[in-house]
């Protein structure tokens, strides 16, 4: 192992990474010695009855737990603190080392993040405080796509406003997608540089990108994680004149409409429901809502997939990663059926077995693979985290 900087006590090789979110904190605890995780956890629940109070306790609680087992925060083991944070606008691409300056930056960019930077910035606050010593670093979800080119970026509405209030695409789940075509790379036993990818990524959350060489040129997630795939609870791509429709004729105001479309509408507003798992059973038992939720769910799927093989033009892979992409045999082959015209064909007994590692699932006759790669989006934060901490 390369010594860095100290020369006395244990090497500081270890990364706490904490996502967290409006109602949960998330930890993992990563020796990048050998990227093994010492400990994980959740506390959920933050604010609501049965819960822990805020922020602060629930990062109380982290410590707590990690200090139980002999790992602290004060361990002298531990390098650095790596955060996900959700929004850093056009300031800030790429891992940053977390200063006042930089905190105010990410304050500043509330407004385009208003569901999920004000948490991130809690856990940094109460993080700093606890360890005011250690480096901090900002893991940002937009960082990986602020490669896209002004071509897919750039919204055709009045180009003076959307500048004046930083409207355009910013994209999410970078991480992720950084992840998951890197490593979807050295499946197909090629260097980054070498592949073109069209990422799936199906959590509860949901974007597909689309990676040129190793470089992000389209996604699906714009302004706010709310555009693109149908996703657990939001609607994805929908004309934004709903949202006017929605305002005269039904009389929402803007955060019943917000409300609406982020917390009740995808799989959830379809069917009731927004757990694949339970969705599989439902069709299972001839439930037709389930059913049309799955159908419109793959639709929607099937129409990325074919826009981002038109902006990639070759296209070495369709990869899936997250819960659902991870998970759901039954998703990926509803999204890859028939696509045989554009080189794809899905083996159905390797795209049936259930596995935790990267494999593919395409037949030996396809011309474009398509995997399943798990994502690994703490060990990407701990290891930008890291990378950024050492100097
Ligand atoms: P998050 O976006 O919260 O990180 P995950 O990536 O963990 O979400 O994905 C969660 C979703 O994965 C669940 O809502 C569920 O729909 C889906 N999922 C998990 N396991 C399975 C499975 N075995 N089959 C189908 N879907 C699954």
């Amino acid at each position: 192992m390369s010594g860095g900087t100290r020369t006395s006590g244990p090497a500081a090789t270890r990364v706490l990474v904490i996502n967290s979110g409006s109602s949960s904190v998330k930890y993992q605890l990563l020796d990048m010695a050998d990227d093994e995780r010492l400990a994980s956890g959740v506390v959920e629940r933050i604010g609501e009855p049965g819960g822990v109070a805020d922020h602060m306790a629930a990062l109380r609680q982290v410590s707590a737990e990690l200090a139980e087992r002999g790992l602290g925060l004060d361990s002298p083991e531990l390098a650095a603190v790596g955060h996900r944070v959700v929004h850093g606008g056009t300031r800030f691409t790429g891992p940053t080392l977390i200063t006042d300056q930089v905190l105010a930056g990410i304050e500043e960019l509330v407004p385009l993040a208003p569901l999920h930077n004000p948490a991130n910035i809690t856990g940094i606050k109460v993080t700093r405080e606890l360890r005011p010593d250690l480096p901090q670093v900002a893991v940002f979800d937009t960082a990986f796509h602020a490669t896209i080119p002004e071509a897919a970026h750039r919204y055709a509405i009045d180009a003076a406003t959307a500048d004046r209030y930083g409207i355009r695409r910013y994209g999410f789940h970078g991480t992720s997608h950084a992840y998951v075509s890197r490593a979807a790379a050295e499946l197909l036993g090629k260097a980054p540089a070498e592949v073109n990818v069209i990422v799936l990524h199906l959590g509860n959350g949901a974007s597909a990108s689309a990676v040129r060489g190793g470089v992000c040129v389209d996604t699906s997630m714009g302004l706010t994680p709310l555009e693109g795939l149908v996703m657990g609870t939001r609607s994805g791509d929908l004309d934004p004149a709903v949202v006017f429709h929605l305002a005269r004729v039904a009389g929402l105001d803007i955060d019943a409409i917000d409300s609406l479309l982020n917390k009740k509408s995808g799989l959830l507003g379809l069917c009731g429901v927004n757990d694949m798992r339970e969705i599989g059973h439902r069709m299972a038992a001839d439930d037709e809502r389930a059913q049309l939720a799955f159908d419109v769910y793959v639709h929607r799927l099937r129409r990325y997939v074919g826009a981002f093989m038109a902006v990639l033009g070759r296209v070495d892979a369709v990869v899936f990663t997250a819960g659902v992409g991870e998970n759901s045999a039954a998703v990926r082959a509803a999204a890859m059926a028939g696509l045989e015209g554009f080189g794809i064909v899905l083996d159905p007994e390797r795209n049936a077995v259930r596995a935790s590692g990267a494999r593919f699932v395409s037949a030996d006759s396809s011309s474009v693979a398509v995997a399943v790669v798990p994502t690994q989006e703490e060990l990407e934060i701990a290891r930008d985290t890291y990378a950024l901490a050492r100097g």
